[in-house]
């Protein structure tokens, strides 16, 4: 039998993962965090979310880390990673479908006015709201990846017009792309309605901080489904109560699970989602990670490798 498959999460027991996996692969020597990894000189293979600093660095023989999300954050944060083990991220269709979803029903919801309709209703009142033609309601995305891509494409489909802002150039069909620093405040001055999904990264830090909400239109709206940490809490929080900012739409934070004494659970002009943008569905998200860990395993190169040097 090959080494040791080592599921590295404490979010969930990998009993699932196990299941695929063995579906894929045939019989396998699958070790996890809860059963005990065992001697770890056998791991070839890490499948990891937020591991322990330095866990890694301990498996001698590793020759792939797999991350079980789409950011990698979580281990270019662990300053023993091992060097030379190639990195891969979970790749999947229907994650990228999600989070577009998640960007387009929000875009929607601050678009046609969805809570004050609810209200409205509540209090039994007929009262249409003021009107603002999507054809004059231009949205921004940050990072134009697999995720942004699909969300930008998609929310030029629905009429808006769409802008889409990355490190290098980009063309996408009914998107006007903008690239590089100089080019945000630009980029930002046209946006009603922001959606930001950057990987989080030494450059991307904070990036949602007073400045950039200043380059904002008045008025403008904040999805945000990136990562928590590319926000300055106290600037949104400002940015919101002097009615720069009509609202934010936030599905991850910088501390998860948000605390609960933190403002923003009870920001009238915040909503909050439990990082549930976008899930792993483990029936295609595990045939990807199967097919890269035979690949690995063949000694060919894995697909969906993680550029360490720009931190996604
Ligand atoms: P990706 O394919 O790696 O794309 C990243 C995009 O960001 C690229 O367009 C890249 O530009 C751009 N970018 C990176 N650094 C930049 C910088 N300094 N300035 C301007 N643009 C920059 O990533 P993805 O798969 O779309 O995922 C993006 C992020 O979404 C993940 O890292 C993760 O944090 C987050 N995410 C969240 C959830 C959730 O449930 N909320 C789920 C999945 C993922 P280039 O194209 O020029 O390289």
């Amino acid at each position: 039998m090959a080494g040791a498959i080592a599921y590295i999460s404490r979010d969930t027991d990998g009993v699932a993962w196990r299941r695929v996996f063995t579906e894929a692969l045939g019989p396998i020597d699958f070790r996890t965090i809860a059963d005990g990894l065992g001697n770890t000189d056998d791991i070839e293979i890490a499948l990891a979310w937020k591991p322990k600093p330095g866990l890694l660095a301990s498996l001698k023989n590793l020759k792939l880390i797999v991350s079980l999300g789409m950011g990698v954050d979580h281990l270019l944060a662990d300053d023993r990673l091992p060097h030379g083990v190639p990195i891969v991220r979970i790749m999947d269709e229907g994650l990228v479908g999600q989070m577009s979803e998640y960007a387009i029903f929000w875009t929607l919801w601050h678009h046609r006015d969805i809570a004050k309709y609810a209200a409205s209703q509540r209090a039994r009142q007929w009262k249409p709201e003021e009107f603002v033609d999507t054809l004059h309601r231009p949205v921004g995305v940050m990072g134009l990846g697999s995720i942004g891509q699909d969300t930008a494409v998609k929310l030029a489909m629905l009429g808006f017009p769409t802008l889409g802002w990355s490190r290098t150039a980009k063309t996408l069909p009914g998107v006007e792309t903008f690239h590089g620093r100089d080019s945000l405040p630009t980029f930002l001055s046209r946006c009603s309605i922001l959606v930001n999904v950057l990987p989080l990264t030494r450059e991307t830090r904070g990036l949602l901080d007073k400045t950039l909400f200043a380059a904002l239109p008045r008025g403008a709206f904040l999805i945000n489904m990136g990562r928590g940490a590319h926000v300055v809490d106290d600037d949104l929080l400002a940015a919101l109560d002097s009615g720069h900012l009509a609202g934010a739409a936030l599905d991850v934070f910088d501390t998860e699970p948000l605390p609960t004494t933190h403002v923003f659970w009870f920001h009238p002009q915040i909503t909050v989602w439990p990082h549930a943008a976008a899930q792993t569905d483990l029936r295609s998200a595990a045939a990807v990670v199967a097919a890269n860990v035979e690949a690995v395993r063949r000694g060919e190169p894995a697909a969906h490798r993680v550029d360490r040097s720009r931190g996604y």
